[in-house]
């Protein structure tokens, strides 16, 4: 505030002393002369006009300032929270393509990115992986460790695959590997490692107990002439033999 009067008070002395020189120079051109009442009015009546209005002026100056930086302000905490808006829509997407218990892709997910994978290379093989006799588990020793032992297959699987396989949990207790690029060869050796990985875990469901895991996987190879569900069918068929043989096994071309 006191700004604001200083200024005022500022253009009201700049004024009369305008005015005051003004009428000083002005009205002996005119050939009048300027005296007395004539020279005081000059130099009060611009003081009375100027600072009343420059008062007025500095304030409306100083609200629309104020104003102005609430705005800036107001932009600024609309970006941040913009941002953040982003961040956690991107957070949920992710999550949303995420199996709640294992942190894989779930079965949706997972599809979709075998789909996106096939558009970029049209050779690979997909893998089936069920838990075997895993009902067993859950009627012997409960529901929450049933959980804790898909959880363990889960990490185990993750961990046979190579980076850039995609692995997901496409239903209760099955789980789901593409090997982009991979021969049968190779194929083999990567569904290998997730059966010895799953075999290795020693799951302990109480005091002093070890219960063996083990995972059965049928295997069949992506190209470009079959469809999704051809392949899935045939993983199917040979997951299926892979049970029938006495589970933890691998079945690839025909059993
Ligand atoms: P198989 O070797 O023939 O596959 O036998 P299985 O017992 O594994 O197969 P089955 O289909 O008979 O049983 C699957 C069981 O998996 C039954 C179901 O309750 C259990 N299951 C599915 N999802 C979950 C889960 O999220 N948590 C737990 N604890 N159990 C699950
Ligand atoms: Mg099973
Ligand atoms: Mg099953």
């Amino acid at each position: 505030m006191r700004n604001i009067v200083v200024k005022a008070a500022g253009f009201a002395v700049a004024a009369s002393i305008s005015s005051f020189a003004l009428v000083m120079t002005v009205v002996p051109l005119l050939g009048g002369v300027v005296e007395g009442n004539a020279i005081l009015m000059s130099v009060i009546t611009p003081l009375v006009v100027a600072f009343p209005a420059g008062l007025f002026t500095c304030w409306q100056q100083k609200r629309l300032h104020n104003a102005l930086c609430d705005l800036t302000l107001a932009h600024d905490r609309l970006a941040e929270a913009h941002m953040e808006l982003a961040r956690v829509h991107a957070q949920l997407s992710a999550k949303a393509r995420l199996d709640d218990m294992t942190g894989l892709l779930n079965r949706e997910a997972f599809f979709e990115s075998l789909k996106n994978a096939r558009r970029r290379t049209d050779s690979g093989v997909l893998l089936i992986i069920d838990a075997d006799n895993f009902k067993y588990i859950n009627d012997t020793h409960g529901h929450p460790q049933g959980d804790v032992a898909l959880l363990l297959m889960s990490e185990a699987i993750a961990r046979s695959v190579r980076e850039h396989d995609l692995v997901g949990r496409i239903g209760g207790e099955e789980f789901a590997a593409f090997l982009s690029a991979t021969d049968t060869d190779e194929a083999m050796i990567v569904a290998e490692r997730i059966r010895l990985s799953v075999e290795a875990i020693r799951f302990s469901p109480g005091e002093g107990q070890v219960l063996p895991l083990s995972v059965s996987i049928g295997a069949s190879r992506v190209h470009a002439q079959n469809t999704l569900s051809d392949v899935m069918r045939e993983a199917d068929r040979h997951l299926y033999l892979a049970k029938r043989n006495g589970r933890n096994r691998v079945v690839f071309e025909g059993g």
